[in-house]
């Protein structure tokens, strides 16, 4: 193992292909958040790993994909009970990857990584499929569903180990074979799992995790013949380029992307229940949950009082060292990041907006080990236009702007006047004006009088270019199987 500067050694990963460990010539550095160093060396694989696990795939699908759902699903609940088992490491390592809490993590991450696999596990058992009423032209009709092959699977940063398994488990529950590539710079909780798979009962070459880049390893993903599916997570430009790739092969596409939701909050809301939940939506995860908030439009009448009260709530989201209890955020995922996060607060400012705390306003006080941690203090801006990029542009950060309105057929052209559409948060006790104004947005999720209530049956994704299909229960049984319609004349 190389030596760190002071003598540790890294850690370092490799690649999972056919049910053992492959190392790889070539690594990047993957750096701890919340101090600034290089901790993990993760394989910087291209074509050729990449060629190597799909053919595991391959090889390891007639027998899978043969098996009965119960007999795939017994493989699927033991491996969430073996990360349960192991939950405080996993949560560690999430945690030290990605800047994220340990609360976090042991409270959201992990648990959620180990319900993907319970959930896809028994939902898999329950699909039915459709059949037309007898005798239609003398035929009765109905259709199968089979797993479409080796699945080709993407997933970002922010929620490493939950959002990839919330890809793996539905695929191959559904029969398919699978090659993950995880983001390069948060790959070791997929690792830790990848040591787990043998003693769960996964038959070799059904999962394969690839680590390494976007343009590398992920494009070979994309670009390969035959990976006939692709279920990404990530950014809206990502996607255009996979899209781009995947199109000489018309690759089944699932794209789960950027965002810019509104939180709407009218006078008559629970302010009290209203602002600890949008601060929680704010910030959560230092920001970086595509879900979060960060544009607030509030009712005129009460903007003043939620301004005020909502700053001092925001005040007191502690931003910290990760692993201690106390901190309610941690670091952001890389240097980049969270210049580019510092500079849409300094854009707003450039643009006649106000900062009201964090950013410039609020200091830091961290341990000296954690001076060159990317952290960042909740930050919130007001006096900003909604065409002005802090209000039209993702951030993915601990920034949201907060503005009034005066009505509600207002509010709503103002709140879908921005590109992406995939969550947005309604505050208010009239029943009539909560059905309407959801209806009437354009997100794909609208949560009313409360923000990350997640039931996994129902369809997850956004409109507009927060995405292209939807995930979840049915949604993912559609994605990951091919139908067929059979005819039988009698
Ligand atoms: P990203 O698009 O940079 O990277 C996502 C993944 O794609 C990574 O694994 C990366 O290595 C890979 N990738 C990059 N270029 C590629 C290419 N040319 N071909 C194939 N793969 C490639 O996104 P990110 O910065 O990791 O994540 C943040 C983004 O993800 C934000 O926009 C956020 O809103 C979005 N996100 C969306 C959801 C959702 O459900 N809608 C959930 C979480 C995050």
């Amino acid at each position: 193992m190389p030596k760190m500067a002071d003598n540790r050694t890294h850690l370092v990963l490799e690649n999972y292909i056919g049910g053992t460990f492959v190392p790889c010539s070539r690594h990047i550095d993957s750096y701890d958040p919340s101090t600034g160093e290089v901790y993990c060396r993760v394989p910087d694989s291209d074509k050729e790993e990449v060629e190597a696990a799909v053919k595991a795939a391959k090889e390891a699908f007639p027998e899978w994909s043969s098996k009965s759902p119960a007999e795939r699903a017994k493989v699927l609940h033991k491996l969430a009970d073996l990360i349960e088992a192991h939950l405080e490491e996993f949560a560690l390592a999430e945690s030290k990857d990605q800047g994220k809490t340990i609360t976090f993590a042991r409270t959201v991450d992990i648990p959620r990584s180990a319900h993907n696999f319970r959930f896809f596990a028994s939902s898999v058992l329950h699909h039915t499929t459709d059949c037309s009423q007898m005798d239609h032209m003398g035929c009765v009709n109905y259709t199968v569903r089979s797993p479409v092959g080796v699945a080709g699977l993407i997933s970002p940063w922010n929620l490493p180990l939950y959002l990839l398994t919330w890809k793996i488990a539905p695929a191959i529950a559904t029969g398919n074979t699978v090659v993950a590539k995880p983001s390069e710079m948060t790959s070791v909780t997929a690792w830790m799992m990848c040591k787990l798979l043998e003693e769960a009962g996964m038959p070799p070459g059904v999962v394969n995790i690839v680590f390494g880049t976007g343009p590398r390893a992920g494009d070979a993903l994309v670009s390969h013949p035959d990976v006939p599916l692709i279920s990404f997570t990530g950014s809206t430009g990502t996607a255009r380029v996979i899209t781009e790739h995947s199109a000489p092969y018309c690759k089944k596409l699932s794209l789960e992307l950027g965002a810019k939701n509104p939180a709407i909050i009218f006078q008559d809301a629970n302010l009290e229940e209203c602002i600890a939940t949008t601060v929680r939506s704010s910030f959560s995860n230092q920001g970086e949950i595509c879900l979060c908030t960060s544009r607030i439009f509030v009712e005129r009448s009460i903007y003043p009082e939620f301004l005020q009260k909502f700053v001092e709530a925001a005040q007191r989201w502690r931003t910290g060292v990760p692993t201690d209890t106390s901190s309610d955020n941690g670091a952001l995922i890389s240097k980049e990041h969270l210049e580019k996060v510092r500079g849409y607060v300094k854009l707003a400012q450039a643009e006649g907006g106000k900062v009201h705390c964090g950013e410039g306003v609020d200091t830091l006080e961290l341990p000296e080990r954690n001076q060159n941690g990317y952290f960042m203090p909740p930050t919130v801006i007001t006096d900003v236009t909604d065409t002005s990029r802090c209000m039209q542009e993702e951030i993915f950060g601990p920034v949201t702007c907060v503005v009034p309105f005066d009505g509600e057929e207002e509010v709503i052209r103002r709140a879908n006047g921005v590109k992406y559409g995939l969550s947005a948060t309604v505050w208010s006790r009239d029943v009539g004006r909560v059905h309407r104004v959801a209806r009437s947005l354009q997100a794909g999720l609208v949560w009313t009088n409360c923000w990350l209530i997640r039931d996994l049956n129902l369809p997850f994704g956004g409109m507009k270019s927060s995405g292209v299909g939807r995930e979840g229960g049915q949604d993912s049984y559609h994605f990951f199987t091919e139908v067929k319609t059979i005819t039988i004349k009698h």
